[in-house]
């Protein structure tokens, strides 16, 4: 009996990451693209800097990668030491003994996570069909299309400069509305931004206040800026699978509600729907078990946040840059007690866009 080939609608790093996992298992699979390359929507006028956070989990995310048997072929900066401001401009040394987080490049690009992801992909026999936008799919598969609904935005430059590799974040609702403004450097190209939860109308105004602020604190200067900003969607489901497929990524929802490193949630979500396809086990029953918990803490914590105000994250800051980082980080994130008793409150009060 010939098993049928998988289709997988989506490839971003949800897609991909179940497509090497399936390919991996002896599966066909065809993945289809809306656009004509991977990482269309970071990259369609420059790439852009991302971190893929190492705090949730005490094992190295490039060496657990490793074992997952993805890729770790793209360019990274490990993030040990960075500086956070607050709404007063103090000043708050960010540091842990192991990397906070990696910074990585998305896009199209030779050196990108979307395109190591790719060909790993296409060396396991994987058919990427680009220009192909899918509305359902025809057999079992898995769609994996990004987010549908904007609960936050992300809007800044990319650019060429001769500043150092590095990182700084600034929290300030007058910049980043609950969010955080940041500033990631690595080998002669940045990326500004300003991240918001809230008043995306005046979307502009904090860009030029985030670029500003940077300006004057750390000294940004940005050659050849190319402007560019993305959505983000934060949404726990009931259920990420219909009769047919399963859903992965930001396409379910899946997201870190607190801030938006959704990369390793939307990867581990995609390699959880390559399982179940292959095993038989209940999808839903696996990201319940395996991704819920630290996305319903993720609620909680971005309740708090965003109750804290301006005053709020200078305590935030402080607390992070007394310890490690990564150790506090970690705490943070966990479905502790405390979280859990907050949660049915959160719930009610954090509500995606998607829901309403
Ligand atoms: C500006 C910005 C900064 C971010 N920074 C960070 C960060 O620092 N750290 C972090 O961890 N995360 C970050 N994120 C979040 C992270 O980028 C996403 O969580 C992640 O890319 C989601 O992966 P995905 O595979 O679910 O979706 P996507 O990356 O959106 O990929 C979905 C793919 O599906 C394609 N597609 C859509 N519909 C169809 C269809 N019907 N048929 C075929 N193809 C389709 C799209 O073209 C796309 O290529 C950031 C997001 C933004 C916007």
């Amino acid at each position: 009996m010939t098993e049928a080939t998988i289709e997988i609608a989506g490839a971003g790093p949800a897609g991909l990451t179940a497509a090497i996992s399936l390919a991996k298992a002896g599966r066909d699979v065809i993945v289809h693209e809306a656009y004509k390359e991977v990482g269309y929507r970071f990259g369609n006028t420059y790439q852009d800097f991302q971190g893929l956070e190492n705090w949730t989990t005490e094992q190295d995310i490039l060496e657990l990668f490793e074992q997952q048997g993805i890729t770790t072929d793209f360019a990274t900066l490990a993030c040990y030491r960075g500086t956070a401001f607050d709404y007063k401009q103090r000043q708050y040394d960010i540091s842990s003994k192991k990397p906070l987080f990696y910074m990585l490049e998305r896009g199209p690009g030779p050196r990108t996570l979307d395109t190591a992801l790719l060909k790993q992909a296409q060396s396991l026999g994987v058919e990427i069909r680009f220009n192909s936008r899918l509305k359902t799919l025809s057999g079992q598969g898995i769609m994996a299309g990004g987010p549908k609904a904007a609960d936050a935005i992300s809007a800044g430059y990319h650019f060429a400069t001769e500043m150092e590799d590095g990182y700084w974040v600034i929290c300030d609702d007058n910049l980043a509305p609950k969010g955080y403004a940041y500033l990631l450097i690595m080998d002669g190209m940045g990326t500004v931004k300003s991240c918001m939860f809230d008043d995306f109308k005046q979307e502009k105004k904090y860009v030029e206040r985030t670029v500003a602020a940077f300006e004057e604190l750390v000294g940004l200067k940005m050659i050849e800026p190319k402007s560019h900003a993305g959505i983000g969607n934060f949404y726990i489901p009931d259920t990420a699978c219909n009769q047919q497929y399963r859903m992965v990524g930001e396409q379910a929802g899946f997201q870190d509600t607190l801030w938006g490193f959704g990369m390793r949630l939307v990867m581990s979500s995609g390699l959880l729907a390559a399982q179940s396809l292959l095993t038989g086990e209940s999808y839903d029953q696996l990201w319940r078990q395996q991704l819920k918990p630290q996305m319903d803490a993720s609620v909680v914590n971005r309740c708090i946040f965003s109750l804290l105000g301006n005053k709020g994250y200078g305590w935030f800051l402080r607390k992070q840059s007394q310890g490690d980082a990564r150790h506090s980080l970690r705490k943070e994130y966990q479905h502790s007690l405390m979280k859990k008793v907050l949660h049915p409150w959160a719930k009610r009060y954090y509500l995606s866009r998607r829901a309403q």
